[in-house]
């Protein structure tokens, strides 16, 4: 394939914008070469500049669960754009949109939307130190939350009780009160409790990790954070940005059965669009301002076009529940699919999956923290990329990510990815 054009606008965009991008991954350093600019989308395909067509498996990071362009979430944002595009005064919209959030998702009576994941998790973590009147939180390592200064915060090795920022600018201030954990270690986050003790607000998790690719939380991992937090009266926070609306209706909480206090959402919820929320029971809630002292606020939060975006989608998604079974469906076939190819040529790797998020890791152990996600090969995972590429795939271009599946793929978009899965085999 072709990307000349790619690289010229590449070229451009470096000498304006820092690094050409205006989110890190999207400069495949991770992966080397130029990032290919999009012209236009539908349903499961891209069209870059260059005139390829590209299948699809990233979705804008997960929010195109239905395709690219979806015709009824289209509409409503045209028709929107008609009536003004921006207000800073209440619309009916936004409560429609938190009426079918709240009926949808389990355990929720409130939601304030914002205007990204990241914005939503920033929130809730100043929502849950407000609300129990302690300054820190537990995350783990290798679970991304948006790049606020909280969360910014690198495991170091061995037990980590501080932690120390892993990018400059953030202070050392803030980065003490992040404490890190490892995923699916029960006992390294009690004992960080433990020696802690009535100083940790919130726990912040993705219950399905995301982000180092797909790892899902280990048998009663979940439900043991779940009974410290309610031991030592500290809040759970769910991290749903890619999980909400993706894994069900009511997201991981309805799929693994585990409550949280507040839950965060980004990505489907908006359509496409930019927005984010963050939602809790009522009495948690009732602390942000206007009604209580917890401030938090955004001009174009509720934006009318990105809520009728939200509204769309959902309200697709709801009326459609079918496309859950659907599309974790479709993404088992692959799984099968790229397994039985990657077999064939006696590669070694590691699937992880859940739902309509999977991952292909080529490590030999199961992968089930940060440290076993970072012993994957990078060589191999770089060749096998550049090889979907020119094969006409489009994967993320980083090891450290999921793949998305969207309603949108055929039967037929999966077998052409499988062959292209075999023919880049024999090739690593
Ligand atoms: C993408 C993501 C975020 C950040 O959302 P942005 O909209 O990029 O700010 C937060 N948490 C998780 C789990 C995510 O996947």
């Amino acid at each position: 394939m072709i990307y000349q054009r790619s690289s010229a606008l590449f070229k451009d965009a470096q000498k304006v914008i820092p690094g050409g991008v205006n989110s890190p991954v999207r400069a495949f350093k991770a992966v080397g070469g130029d990032p290919i600019f999009v012209k236009e989308a539908k349903g499961a395909y891209l069209y870059d500049e260059d005139g390829n067509r590209l299948i699809d498996y990233i979705n804008s990071w997960g929010p195109m669960i239905l395709g690219h362009a979806h015709p009824p979430v289209v509409n409503a944002v045209v028709e929107k754009a008609k009536k003004g595009t921006s207000f800073g005064m209440p619309t009916e919209i936004e409560t429609q949109i938190a009426e079918l959030a709240v009926a949808m998702v389990p355990n929720i009576d409130k939601i304030r939307f914002v205007n990204s994941g990241t914005e939503a998790c920033m929130s809730a973590v100043r929502l849950a130190r407000g609300y129990t009147q302690k300054d820190k939180i537990i995350k783990f390592a290798g679970c991304y939350h948006g790049h606020s200064d909280s969360f910014l915060i690198q495991a170091g090795s061995g037990a980590v009780t501080f932690g120390s920022p892993n990018s400059p600018g953030v202070t050392q201030g803030t980065a003490k009160d992040t404490l890190l954990a490892r995923y699916n270690d029960l006992e390294h986050v009690e004992g960080i409790i433990n020696s802690n003790k009535d100083e940790i607000s919130c726990i912040i998790i993705e219950p399905v990790a995301g982000n180092m690719g797909c790892i899902p939380p280990a048998k009663g991992f979940l439900e043991g954070l779940r009974s410290l937090c309610d031991t030592h009266n500290i809040l759970l926070i769910f991290d749903e940005v890619m999980t909400g609306f993706r894994l069900a209706k009511g997201g991981a909480q309805e799929v693994l059965g585990v409550d949280a206090d507040i839950v965060t959402f980004g990505k489907v919820i908006g359509g496409g669009l930019p927005v984010g929320a963050f939602a809790a029971r009522e009495e948690i809630m009732n602390h942000l301002a206007p009604l209580g002292p917890v401030y938090q606020a955004g001009t174009l939060s509720g934006n009318p076009l990105a809520m009728a975006a939200g509204l769309a989608m959902l309200t697709e998604l709801n009326t459609n529940q079918d496309i859950f079974k659907s599309i974790a469906d479709k993404t088992e076939y692959l799984h099968k699919g790229i397994a039985e190819a990657l077999d064939k040529h006696n590669i070694t790797y590691t699937i992880n999956r859940l739902g309509s998020m999977i991952s292909v890791h080529f490590a030999e152990d199961a992968v089930i923290d940060f440290d076993t996600a970072a012993n994957g090969n990078n060589d191999t995972f770089k060749k096998f990329f550049h090889g979907m590429l020119e094969n006409g795939v489009y994967i993320a271009p980083s090891a450290f990510e999921t793949w998305f599946i969207t309603e949108a793929l055929t039967y037929k978009d999966l077998d052409e990815t499988i062959l292209a899965v075999s023919k880049v085999a024999k090739t690593l």
